[in-house]
């Protein structure tokens, strides 16, 4: 059986009331388009305001800011790697994404955090592989930090994604 704190809803991140959601970014944090564009819309211009504040964020880390309009206190944002072919550290800079954002929602006293499927939109990471990752990565923390998390959510805005992170979770130990 799966942690019972994780779980896969099919939906639109930017409605949902976490402590922390995070954001499938790009390294400058300027904003761009897909979640990342939607979260800056719902959020309003002070996010970006913020977010220029913070002089970009390297692939596979998180950086964090407020929620501003957003129902969740604030945003994790992390770029993922751009699919080259798996060659190029692709699966270590995805599971750092999802690491480093619980780790900074912990640092920040977040104990419910949701993320979208990082990298698999414009980013071409594959999806099956993307959402096994970001599955185990995310149990290993949990179970690192057994007091911390209330539950951490996958949102995912297709019903293709979120079968491929349901069967993901299915499989995980
Ligand atoms: P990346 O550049 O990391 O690939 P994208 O934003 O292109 O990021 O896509 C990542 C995933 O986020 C895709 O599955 C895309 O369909 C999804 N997505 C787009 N808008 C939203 C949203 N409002 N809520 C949740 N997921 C979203």
């Amino acid at each position: 059986m799966h942690d019972p704190r994780i779980s896969v809803i099919l939906g639109d991140i930017t409605t949902v009331a976490a402590d922390a959601i995070a954001n499938a970014a790009n390294t400058s944090l300027l904003g761009g388009g897909g979640v990342d564009g939607a979260i800056h819309r719902a959020a309003g211009p002070e996010l970006l305001a913020e977010c220029r504040t913070l002089h970009g964020c390297e692939t596979g880390k998180a950086k964090i800011t407020k929620g501003y309009h957003l129902p969740a206190k604030y945003v994790l944002h992390t770029p993922g790697p751009i699919w080259r072919g798996g060659g190029q550290g692709e699966a270590a800079l995805l599971a750092g994404c999802y690491r480093s954002c619980l780790e900074l929602a912990l640092s920040h006293g977040c104990r419910t955090v949701a993320f979208p499927s990082i990298s698999t939109g414009v980013y071409h990471f594959p999806l099956e592989l993307a959402s096994a990752i970001a599955v185990k990565t995310v149990a290993d923390v949990l179970r690192e930090h057994p007091e911390d998390f209330d539950w951490v959510c996958f949102v995912c805005f297709d019903p293709h994604t979120k079968s491929a992170y349901d069967r993901a979770l299915a499989s995980a130990p």
